[in-house]
């Protein structure tokens, strides 16, 4: 159902692909996708077919009105009702999801129907076109946690009737689904647990700290830091976390890998950070702390590393400036 196409925690870049199962991608040029724009950008350019699905209700046909291939095809579809695809599929990319605290906190059960339905959906698709398939998870299965930095054997700290539950749980729930049609029903399947992302595309409103504090920078408006700001979050910069999400579908993991860059930041320093690469005259707000906000969040990337030779590498200040950049913004400190 939920498709949001931005970055975020988990980049944003939403949808579903679907191409050659079994098999490499790099050895598969004509393999047949679907997921968000950006997956679909970087899919498209190694010879594969990509097909989008998306109800638009957390995203929009700009993101995807630069691609020009008869290779891609966009279906308006609610995730949470039934899917047929007439051509071969072979490989699932489940995004499907409202990722944005903004978006979650307004329509909670739609947040919990398309992390249930959407996703048994999503694996019933896969499990008839016999495809891999990849369930974006999220750092949110972690709670605020109290074990740190978060390596995927960590169980987390969640509270389900909190504000964010709706969606932490339905993630969570999502994984045991995945892993139950993994170990009941043989279905070939991967699960990414994605980390705070940011990149183009993002919605400027979409509620989440980098967006929010560009859009407030570009326009010399205060930047909303809420808390004191000592609240932690590692920030992954959307090409880096694209390429390591498709390492992922090519290899033959089924457990959790966590994605993301673990380089720390407090979101003060983040804000700070913003303040130079734009050189804005905005000063620093603070306002009150959501209710749940997690106190600190770091990836332990040691198992992305060892199964799919996968770091990032881009800096956060690289990835500030190459994000100002497609905004068509001066980056005066590049
Ligand atoms: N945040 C902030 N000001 C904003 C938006 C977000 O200080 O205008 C904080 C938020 O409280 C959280 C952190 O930034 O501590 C990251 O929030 P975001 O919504 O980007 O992602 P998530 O909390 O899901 O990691």
């Amino acid at each position: 159902m939920r498709y949001e196409t931005g970055a975020g925690r988990n980049g944003g870049f939403r949808l579903y692909d679907y191409y050659s199962r079994r098999a490499n991608l790099r050895h598969h040029r004509r393999s047949r996708v679907i997921l968000g724009s950006h997956l679909s950008d970087y899919l498209l350019e190694r010879g594969h077919r990509v097909i989008c699905v998306d109800n638009l209700v957390t995203s929009s046909l700009r993101n995807i009105e630069h691609i020009r291939t008869g290779e891609f095809v966009f279906m308006n579809h609610d995730m949470t009702e039934h899917l047929e695809i007439e051509e071969p599929v072979d490989f699932v990319f489940h995004f499907a999801a409202l990722a944005s605290p903004v978006d979650y906190l307004r329509m909670p059960l739609h947040s919990l129907k398309v992390g249930s339905q959407g996703t048994h959906n999503a694996l019933g698709l896969a499990k008839f076109k016999r495809a891999r398939f990849l369930l974006a998870s999220t750092s949110e299965v972690y709670g605020d946690p109290q074990e740190h930095p978060q390596p995927e054997t960590y169980w987390g700290h969640v509270n389900p009737i909190g504000p964010r539950g709706v969606y932490d749980e339905a993630k969570r729930y999502a994984e045991a689904l995945t892993m139950a049609y993994h170990s009941q029903q043989g279905i070939d399947t991967a699960i990414v647990r994605i980390f705070n992302t940011y990149g183009p595309r993002m919605r400027p409103n979409d509620g989440r700290a980098i967006p929010t504090f560009v859009r407030q920078a570009l326009a010399n408006n205060p930047m909303t830091v809420y808390g004191d700001g000592s609240q932690t979050r590692s920030f992954c910069y959307v090409d880096d976390l694209i390429r390591g999400i498709v390492l992922l579908a090519e290899s033959r993991e089924h457990l959790p890998v966590n994605i993301g860059n673990p380089d720390e930041r407090t979101l003060l320093e983040l804000a700070e950070a913003i303040k130079r690469v734009t050189g804005t005259s905005s000063e620093i707000v603070y306002e009150a702390l959501p209710v749940d906000d997690p106190q600190q969040r770091r990836p332990d990337i040691t198992r992305a590393k060892q199964v799919l030779g996968w770091q990032p590498e881009v800096s956060l200040e690289d990835g500030l400036g190459r994000l100002l950049s497609a905004l068509g913004a001066a980056s005066p400190a590049r």
